[in-house]
């Protein structure tokens, strides 16, 4: 670890759901070609940047501390995307990442909601007002889209289409706010599992069905209405999720038992995202999903939110 020096820096950055997640066949590179709505929730990271003096380093300790929900399962080490975020900006501007981080998690870890992708972009952008280093928004996107294809989104927020790798964004206009109802699993799913998992299910005679096509989303979006929306939610990924954690079968009925509109797997899974017509709706569903015992725990949230901002205006002077 290093020693810190000076006040710090923090940056609040939101987790996301794909409203759509359409995945492509496996390239020979090993990607799949992503067609995907994101939305950011008002469920957010804290990331903590301070200068350091170079010098003082505990092995194997870059994070310190870390706090908040699964903590104790997010890397200290430098395989930390936050770490790892900041490492690309030093090479970027040709400088020693002598920097502290200290992250305060609300994301779950490992639950399809982009928590690492978010602590990459919160340490970006606290990292470059610390530093004050006058890049082009364009360049910290670039940075991003090197350290991780959901990075780019989480700095950006809002609700956006993404392509390539999920990493090329455009902005989508989404009138109104939606609520929803967050249901956290006990357990993470590795994102390349699933991915392998949808892989080999597809090589099957009987394959899963792909999603429709974006644009009707894309409308339901720009018309505000949460039911249009509920009815055209769809990620490729479910199958494969749902193949590899069959209780969540369990956890998507009953949410919609309990009165959301739609429920679908968030990204990788195994969280559930529940879409609900209005914010007691989803305070009611909320209430009820968690005395299902299908899940760890329930949260409510709303979207779309900002991308990743600084808490307090700015560096210190
Ligand atoms: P995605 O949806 O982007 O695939 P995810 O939300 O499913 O990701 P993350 O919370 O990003 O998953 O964590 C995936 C793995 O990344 C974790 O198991 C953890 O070992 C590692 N990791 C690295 N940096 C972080 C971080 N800052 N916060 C959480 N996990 C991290």
């Amino acid at each position: 670890m290093l020693s810190a020096v000076g006040p710090p820096v923090t940056v609040r950055v939101p987790a996301k759901i794909n409203l759509h997640l359409a995945v492509g066949d496996l390239r020979p590179d090993g990607y799949h070609d992503l067609v995907t709505v994101f939305q950011a929730l008002s469920i957010t990271d804290e990331v903590s940047v301070t200068a350091a003096v170079p010098g003082v380093v505990e092995p194997g300790v870059a994070i310190s501390p870390i706090d908040g929900v699964d903590a104790s399962e997010v890397p200290a080490d430098t395989t930390n995307l936050a770490w790892r975020a900041v490492e690309a900006l030093a090479r970027r501007v040709d400088r020693a990442p002598d920097i502290r981080i200290g992250l305060r998690k609300a994301i779950p870890v490992a639950g399809g909601m982009a928590g690492g992708s978010a602590d990459a972009a919160g340490a970006l952008l606290a990292t470059s007002s610390l530093w004050r280093l006058d890049l082009a928004r364009d360049d910290l996107m670039d940075v991003a889209a090197e350290v991780g294809s959901d990075v780019a989104f989480a700095l950006h927020g809002g609700t956006a289409l993404g392509t390539g790798r999920g990493e090329r964004l455009v902005p989508v206009l989404s009138r109104h706010t939606f609520h929803w109802v967050v249901a956290v699993a006990d357990h993470g799913l590795s994102t390349p599992t699933v991915f392998a998992e949808l892989d080999r299910l597809r090589d099957r005679p009987e394959a899963p069905r792909r999603v429709g096509d974006v644009e009707p989303v894309l409308e339901a979006l720009a018309s505000g209405e949460a039911r249009s929306l509920a009815l055209l939610l769809g990620n490729d990924l479910q199958a494969a999720a749902v193949s590899l954690d069959p209780g969540l079968r369990r956890t998507l009925r009953a949410g919609v038992d309990a009165g959301a509109l739609a429920g679908v797997v968030s990204g990788s899974g195994p969280t559930c995202v529940f879409l609900c017509a209005g914010q007691d709706a989803a305070v009611r569903v909320a209430a009820e999903l968690a005395g299902a015992g299908v899940c760890r725990t329930v949260r409510v949230a709303h979207g779309p939110v900002p991308g990743a901002r600084l808490t307090d205006g700015g560096p210190p002077s």
